[in-house]
């Protein structure tokens, strides 16, 4: 892996030159200077036909945006580089395949007021923002994030739906990137929810860690930790996100003694291989990370490209499960088309009976027999 200090500094110092140390550091400003067309991508990477056909398509796609520290990451020169694949359309995204949805998880049908999904009891996510600060090719909800559907003014609705279901316990903040929104006003969502008497668990799904580590600052940790418990979910994909930057906003996170989980979506030609896989869930640890699942990519329109096979997903999950510890091996999972939630699969470890027996295949295919009480 490349060293991203020095990726990042030779890129700024060709695209970037008069920029300071404090406005390179500063969320908004990367914000505010993403890489949102085929002329901004351009003038930085050397762009392969299939990102240049998808990039003159306009209208109706999932937008691009692409902050400079992550396009700092990107091999110039290579359209398989894959952070580059992560967020570069290609013309592949325009290719309907069979079965695919703009809603495979019909989320829409579950949405019990604008902005709530209730899949269970006690649970529900609620969208804060439909903006993130940079556009994954494979999300699933790209049938609305960057502006695709309307979703402002629904905090109210969502507070007052959550307040009176007493049975709800758990709130996943997501979107969109809830860490899009204005620290100021996470707060004052942050302590609506915590006055909520029966919310037990605050939970932030956002990918702002890996693709924006500036947006931790130390005034988002600060407010972050009063309404604890609190669980940061980030979506990771690529060891090489693991910069220094990045490692930093784990830390100032885990510090404050906010708990990190970690979500990777597998993606072809991205992060399909033991050895990066490994080293992702291996780093995510070791930054005080808890990798929790490793999605199959949903079956949103135009994904063909970017799905592994169940079956060859189920092989790497094998290979990798004799190759890291448990607390480094995410369940494999499969979310359900239909709104079925999430079904881990996996490799067949169960594999026989005999008499007052169970027979177990381990990870190197070896066959063991574990004596089973009657
Ligand atoms: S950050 Fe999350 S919500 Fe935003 S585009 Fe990526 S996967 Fe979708």
């Amino acid at each position: 892996m490349k060293s991203s200090s020095v990726a990042v500094t030779g890129f700024r110092r060709r695209f970037f030159s008069g920029v300071s140390d404090r406005q390179w550091s500063d969320w908004r400003w990367q914000l505010r200077h993403r890489l949102r067309n085929r002329a901004d991508l351009e003038r930085m990477l050397v762009l392969s036909a299939a990102e240049r056909s998808a990039l003159e398509r306009s209208g109706g796609g999932l937008p691009v945006a692409i902050p400079p520290y992550y396009a700092a990451l990107m091999n110039p020169d290579d359209p398989l580089d894959p952070l580059r694949r992560t967020l570069v359309p290609v013309v592949g995204e325009w290719q309907g395949g069979v079965g695919e949805a703009a809603d495979p998880l019909h989320e829409r049908r579950d949405t019990v007021v604008p902005g709530v999904i209730r899949r269970h009891p006690d649970r529900v996510v609620l969208l804060a923002t439909g903006v993130c600060a940079s556009y994954c090719r494979y999300c699933t909800r790209s049938r609305l994030v960057g502006g695709r559907e309307r979703l402002t003014g629904h905090w109210e609705g969502a507070l007052t739906y959550i307040a009176a279901h007493p049975e709800i316990r758990d709130v996943l903040i997501s979107g969109g990137d809830p860490w899009m929104v204005s620290t100021r006003r996470l707060d004052h969502l942050l302590t609506r929810l915590r006055a909520i008497p029966h919310i037990e668990l605050l939970r932030i799904g956002t990918r702002m860690p890996m693709v924006l580590p500036m947006r931790v600052t130390g005034k988002l940790v600060a407010m972050l930790r009063r309404y604890q418990p609190v669980v940061v979910s980030l979506h990771a994909t690529h060891p090489a996100e693991l910069t220094p930057e990045a490692m930093q906003a784990l830390a100032r996170l885990a510090d404050a003694g906010i708990m990190l989980a970690a979500q990777t979506v597998l993606l072809a030609g991205i992060n399909d291989s033991v050895a990066i896989l490994r080293e992702l869930f291996q780093q995510l640890l070791c930054n005080r990370v808890r990798p929790y699942y490793l999605y199959q990519c949903d079956p949103i329109p135009g994904s063909a490209h970017l799905r592994v096979p169940v079956d060859a997903g189920i092989a790497l999950v094998e290979r990798l499960s004799g190759e890291v510890s448990g607390l480094a091996l995410p369940r494999y999972v499969i979310d359900a088309p239909g709104g079925g939630g999430k079904i881990p699969v996996g490799p067949v470890t169960w594999v026989g009976r005999e008499p007052g027996r169970i027979l177990l295949r381990n990870p190197h295919g070896q066959i063991f027999s574990y004596p089973d009480p009657p």
